[in-house]
């Protein structure tokens, strides 16, 4: 049965999570799991953070919930205030939701009505990446490039159209440098939106560091820049889906930061409530806000929980750990570390043929055969297996199997709390390669 489904049957197919202890979950047999991915990188404090715990006592004690029809609040004021000051350049205004799919739908609707306010109507196409995922709303699904996930509703909405992904891995020639590859292929954008037409392009859409559909791949130095440029060349916009790799995840509050690119919107959500809260936000320009403050005068778009008082102060206190905590100094070293202990692991293994990532946000990519990259057999469900094996030993990953222009291919995605100690990296590695054995046995 489907585990996203609870009442009657669901009690006795799966653990029931009863308590969580920092790095670790406990089930209610008392069994503990490490979490090695956050869930799917939203836990980035850990299970049971005593500032988050203590923000969020305060704040039922004054005002859980004030519709946003009526009021703004302190908290949400505090949250957009120290998102904007911790931006990349540029950006200036937030708009809460509640999660990630939110955002997304939030930043297709505000680029369409960015262009019919200032008379481009026929700027409605989205382009995005086949190798992404940003959502599972109607909109967010039609802009994720994730065959598996589409064709069963398929058809989606219309407009949205995909390029190939930044993957050196599997996409750079031998002969080819780094730089040059990330030209090749940001180059794409240029000639897709000369063939739709300029005049017909609202947005390019894409994760700085792509999570759940490829297990931390993140862009090569210089593509993201040349995005940006052509973006701005044809008066396209630059929405980043920082979902899953932004709040710090990568050792830089947003992931483009490292990239040096100012984007015109930015999702994030995840890490943002930490799982503490559902909590989301669409981060956009001063241009784009003022557009539509002179024009309509109102952005045509809502959701009832928006600016929920009790998530905004849960993520207020999560900001704070993570800015005034030294956490993103800490996912670069604890990021080294377990990218180091991946390698002295995985190295040499025959059947993993990439370690990479960011942070704390790493991913490893099975294969048949290192030498050709050969994908094992999708009828193998190696991505399944590794995660039923990991769980049973005690640790919580996301493995994914990815369909990347029609071929099959499995990764790990880590994305372990910012607290993890060393002591728990190498019980996440050890743990990993015994599913990894097991899987492919
Ligand atoms: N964008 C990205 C990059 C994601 O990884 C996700 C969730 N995996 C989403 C959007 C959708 O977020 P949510 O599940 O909170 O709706």
């Amino acid at each position: 049965m489907n585990n996203h489904i609870f009442g009657r049957s669901t009690k006795g197919e799966m653990p029931v999570a009863a308590k969580g202890d920092g790095c670790y979950l406990i089930d209610s047999d008392g069994r503990r799991y490490l979490d090695g991915s956050g869930g799917a990188a939203v836990s980035c404090l850990g299970h049971s953070n005593a500032a988050v715990r203590a923000a969020l006592h305060a704040q039922i004690d004054h005002l859980a919930f004030a519709h946003t029809g009526f009021f703004t609040s302190e908290p949400a004021e505090t949250l957009a205030d120290r998102l904007i000051e911790n931006a990349p350049e540029g950006i200036d205004r937030v708009y809460l939701v509640s999660g990630g799919s939110e955002a997304v739908e939030a930043a297709i609707k505000l680029a369409r009505q960015y262009f019919l306010e200032i008379g481009q109507p026929g700027r409605h196409r989205v382009i995005a990446r086949r190798q992404s995922y940003h959502g599972n709303t109607l909109g967010a699904l039609a802009a994720g490039g994730n065959a598996w996930r589409r064709t069963q509703f398929a058809p989606l909405l219309a407009d949205t159209t995909h390029i190939s992904p930044c993957y050196e891995y599997r996409d750079r020639r031998d002969d080819e440098t780094q730089e040059a590859y990330g030209l090749r292929v940001a180059n794409e954008l240029e000639t897709e939106i000369l063939r739709l037409g300029p005049e017909t392009v609202m947005a390019f859409m894409a994760e700085p560091v792509v999570g759940a559909t490829a297990g931390a791949v993140p862009a090569v130095p210089g593509y993201l820049k040349r995005i940006r440029e052509i973006c701005d060349r044809y008066g396209v916009l630059l929405i980043l889906d920082e979902v899953m790799c932004g709040m710090g995840r990568t050792g830089h509050l947003f992931a483009c930061q490292e990239d040096g690119v100012a984007p015109d919107m930015i999702t994030i959500a995840k890490g943002l409530g930490a799982g503490y809260q559902p909590i989301g936000a669409l981060l956009t320009s001063r241009g784009i806000f003022d557009a539509i403050a002179t024009g309509t005068g109102f952005f045509q778009h809502g959701h009832t929980y928006m600016g929920h008082a009790m998530a905004a102060s849960a993520a207020n206190a999560v900001l704070g750990e993570i800015l005034d905590g030294g956490l993103l100094g800490r996912v670069r070293a604890q990021g080294d570390k377990l990218d180091a202990a991946l390698r002295a692991e995985f190295g040499q293994h025959a059947h993993i043929g990439d370690i990479r990532g960011r942070g704390l946000f790493r991913g490893v990519e099975l294969v048949a055969d290192r030498e050709t990259k050969e994908t094992f057999d999708p009828k193998r469900c190696i991505a399944a297996r590794i995660k039923k094996e990991a769980f049973a030993a005690g640790l919580i990953c996301y493995p994914m199997s990815g369909t990347i222009d029609g071929q099959q291919g499995d990764h790990v995605l880590l994305a372990p709390p910012f607290i993890i100690e060393d002591a728990q990296i190498d019980e996440l590695v050890g743990k990993l390669s015994t599913a990894v054995e097991r899987a492919i046995a």
